[in-house]
């Protein structure tokens, strides 16, 4: 395990520093530049400031691989009261959801039943759901609950990972059933026998998934195609491939992090593109941005490049 990854574990867990560290106004600044505020209705908040720049919201809550299943009933409720604000605001916003938060670690059945509940409100609000994708141990289980999910109803979408060596298999099966697809790298540390190593090969991943979901017939809305990166050259290449192929705009979509390439955001809006963007909200944000940043210690370069050019 490298250094880095090695000190953010640490600081990710020391508990001196899990209760001071947050109170810091630099670090809350620094936090506020990828997070409206802890509470949900911070991020609504945002979230209807977004839309008023022609740009879709993501709302998820904090929080992964809960201890004991019977917290996941508040999870439950809170993703169905969000739903329910969304439509009653009239806002265009979607939630995405993390299985684990849904009790995925201690029983599928579980966290099927669970996204059940979230997928039937959404579905009377004619709202959809997205399915984050976590670890690669996580794939099976994941897939095998959004398919279940999908024989009973029409709004569930779930995230696929291009550095993982499998995604290539795993996208045909979902596109056949018009289940919406988020394409993103990948956030979490895997090894190279499951995931490419390297930047080149993931991108190289990327690019061959993202050409096939450009082919595959349209699911519409919230449901088309959804690109999630930052990666300016990536972005420019799909666009380029999609006009080639006339395959209109209204065909796919970006999808960004809040408070990262604003500038690329307003751009692909003025410019007739679909963004959303996911707002991350919730007190358990300290250990979880940790985490991240330690499962991909690239990622610390990419929030510190974010706080210096804003
Ligand atoms: C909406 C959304 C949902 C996601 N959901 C999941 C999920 O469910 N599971 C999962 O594993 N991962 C998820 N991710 C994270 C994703 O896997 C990547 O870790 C993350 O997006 C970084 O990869 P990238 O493609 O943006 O760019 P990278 O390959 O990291 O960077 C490529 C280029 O993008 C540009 N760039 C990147 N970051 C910045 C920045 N901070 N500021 C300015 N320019 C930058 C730079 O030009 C850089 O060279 C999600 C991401 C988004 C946006």
């Amino acid at each position: 395990m490298s250094l880095m990854r090695q000190t953010l574990l640490w600081c990710s867990e020391n508990r001196w520093m899990r209760t001071h560290v947050p109170r810091l106004w630099f670090v809350r600044r620094a936090v506020k530049r990828f997070m409206p505020g802890e509470s949900v209705d911070d991020a609504l908040g945002e979230a209807e400031v977004l839309n008023g720049a022609g740009i879709g919201a993501i709302l998820t809550q904090l929080g992964e691989n809960l201890a004991d299943t019977a917290d996941a009933v508040a999870v439950v409720a809170h993703y169905q009261g969000v739903i329910d604000t969304i439509a009653s605001r009239a806002l265009d916003a979607v939630v995405s959801v993390k299985p684990t938060q849904l009790g995925l670690d201690h029983d599928v059945e579980t966290a099927y039943r669970n996204l059940a509940a979230i997928v039937e409100v959404a579905q009377a609000r004619r709202n959809v759901v997205c399915v984050d994708m976590e670890q690669s141990s996580y794939v099976d289980a994941t897939l095998d609950v959004v398919h279940r999910i999908r024989d009973s109803y029409h709004n569930i979408g779930v995230c696929l990972q291009a550095y993982l060596r499998r995604t290539a298999d795993d996208m045909g099966p979902l596109l056949e059933r018009g289940i919406g697809v988020r394409l993103v790298k990948g956030a979490y540390a895997e090894p190279a026998d499951v995931a490419f190593p390297t930047k080149r090969d993931v991108d190289a991943n990327y690019f061959a998934l993202a050409e096939r979901l450009l082919e595959s017939p349209a699911s519409a809305g919230h449901l088309r195609p959804a690109f999630a990166t930052h990666d300016p050259v990536m972005v420019q290449r799909i666009r380029d491939t999609a006009g080639a192929r006339g395959v209109g705009l209204e065909r796919y979509q970006f999808q960004m992090l809040y408070g990262i390439q604003r500038e690329l955001q307003t751009t692909l809006v003025r410019e007739g593109c679909g963004v959303m963007v996911l707002l991350s909200y919730g007190e358990a944000w300290y250990p979880w941005y940790l985490r991240r940043l330690a499962e991909r210690p690239a990622n610390v370069w990419f929030v510190a490049k974010s706080m210096v050019k804003g």
